[in-house]
């Protein structure tokens, strides 16, 4: 039996080691069975025959479970999966048509938070790495497994894991925790992802509120807010922010030949949003441009004031904006806070208060790098076609693995994109879950032998 045919007669064993692992509740923003999850993952690994460890950083920090297999054919090339075993929160429970947690199953479909995200995506790589030395007893390439606890909180330490263990976590190529696959069945293959940086805004006027009466004399901290954060950006979206673009360097001819093959239709797009246009009228290039590479800055919220029901004739004595930037490669989110307060000392605006709540840099694998036509060719082969991906529009903690460890970072998986991750409902598709655990022991082959 060669590792493709193992994965089709042994089906039934992941599903059941998947459905144990979302029995294992780990909602790390509730401290809820993180150590638990942990130790099982631990114990999954070993079944399937990869070496195992729980690795820690200090106290209140959730382990990293740490897997390693070594290549007798190919020790020269490590690969490593990076995933999480933590979900997220299941509430609100009254949602679920079945217990979050129940792992049920029906027809092609695994419901249970965590089914896709991310327990669902680790469980396809432990198998693959299964099928490989079930039947040939070794593995195309050393593989590593780094799976943290913190990922749906926000990756707090991750950084500080890869630092304190960067000789054991080195590796040439890093399969990133997910992948998307499109509504027509397409695996993504995404080569980067946005960073970002989350910042609030705040002015205070008078040290309490005030009758508008008085609005003549009081100045009022919602007007004063509202005229420094239009000078943050112009209506079509460009940031105005000195020097806020200075170090970013221009798509390449390869990266804009991916963006315009990548499929994208606007008017799908407009309809699920319910939306007339785009920010700026961009037409549909454009718009994929600034989905792979575009920066932002966005109003998530803004409050002062009184803002309930009918009337209230009320000077608020101070307003909040809290505001969002994605980060394309090279921007630096200290240097970007730094500018971001130089911008608004240098408009007269030295009374708005910043205040960071996170920050964290862009990451993008170059798509002539020779991993990314090794990834391209297992999805083709166990997907049909594949798309190539510049660059996610969301964030994650890519930075620290491309930056610290010097690893090219790919996501591939099995995460379809009406799977319903983070909602109640969440499902993995039985389908997918064999293709992608394919598709991982073709990235080991092709890895481990070109
Ligand atoms: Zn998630």
């Amino acid at each position: 039996m060669n590792p493709i045919q193992y994965v089709d007669v042994n089906m039934d064993d992941l599903i059941s080691d998947l459905q144990t692992l979302i029995r294992q509740p780990s909602v790390s923003a509730q401290n809820q069975g993180i150590e638990q999850c942990a130790k099982l993952v631990k114990k999954l690994l070993k079944k399937s025959g990869i070496n195992s460890e729980i690795l820690r950083l200090k106290k209140g920090v959730s382990p990293i479970v740490y897997g390693e297999i070594k290549s007798k054919q190919n020790p020269a090339k490590t690969l490593m999966f990076y995933n999480h075993y933590d979900v997220q929160p299941a509430e609100p429970f009254d949602l679920w048509d079945d217990p979050p947690f129940s792992g049920v199953r029906k027809g092609n479909k695994i419901f249970g938070r965590g089914a896709t995200d991310d327990k669902g995506e680790l469980i396809t790589r432990i198998k693959a790495v299964e099928a490989s030395l079930n039947t040939t007893d070794d593995v195309p390439c050393n593989i590593k497994f780094v799976i943290e606890g913190e990922e749906e909180t926000g990756s707090a330490h991750i950084e500080n894991y890869l630092k304190k263990y960067r000789h054991k976590f080195s590796n040439d190529g890093v399969i990133w925790e997910f992948g998307y696959v499109d509504a027509k069945n397409r695996p993504i293959v995404g080569l980067g992802m946005k960073g970002l940086l989350f910042v609030e805004l705040s002015v205070k006027e008078s040290t309490r509120e005030s009758h508008s009466s008085l609005a003549v004399l009081i100045k009022n901290p919602a007007w004063r807010l509202i005229d420094a954060v239009k000078t943050l950006r112009d209506p079509g979206g460009k940031i105005l922010i000195k020097d806020w673009y200075k170090e970013v360097v221009p798509f390449t001819k390869k990266d804009l030949d991916l963006i315009d093959k990548e499929p994208f239709d606007p008017s799908v797009f407009k309809k699920e949003f319910g939306i007339q246009s785009f920010t700026g009228d961009k037409n549909v290039l454009d718009a994929k441009k600034a989905l792979v590479g575009g920066a932002t800055c966005n109003i998530a919220g803004i409050s002062s004031g009184y803002a309930g029901e009918g009337a209230k004739t009320v000077i608020p004595s101070e307003a909040t904006a809290k505001i969002d930037f994605r980060l394309i490669p090279k921007m630096n989110p200290k240097k970007q806070v730094m500018r971001l307060k130089k911008h608004l000392k240098s408009n007269g605006f030295d009374d708005i208060k910043v205040r960071v709540f996170h920050g964290e840099a862009a990451a993008r694998t170059d798509s002539s790098n020779p991993f990314v036509s090794q990834v391209k060719d297992a999805a083709d082969k166990s997907f049909g076609n594949s798309i190539l991906n510049v660059s996610n529009a969301g964030t994650g903690p890519m930075h620290p693995f491309v930056n610290i460890l010097k690893s090219p970072c790919i996501s591939i998986g099995s995460t379809y994109m009406f799977s319903r991750i983070h909602s109640p409902n969440e499902f993995a598709r039985v389908d997918l879950l064999k293709k992608t655990t394919k598709c991982m022991y073709l990235i080991m082959k092709n890895f481990g032998t070109i």
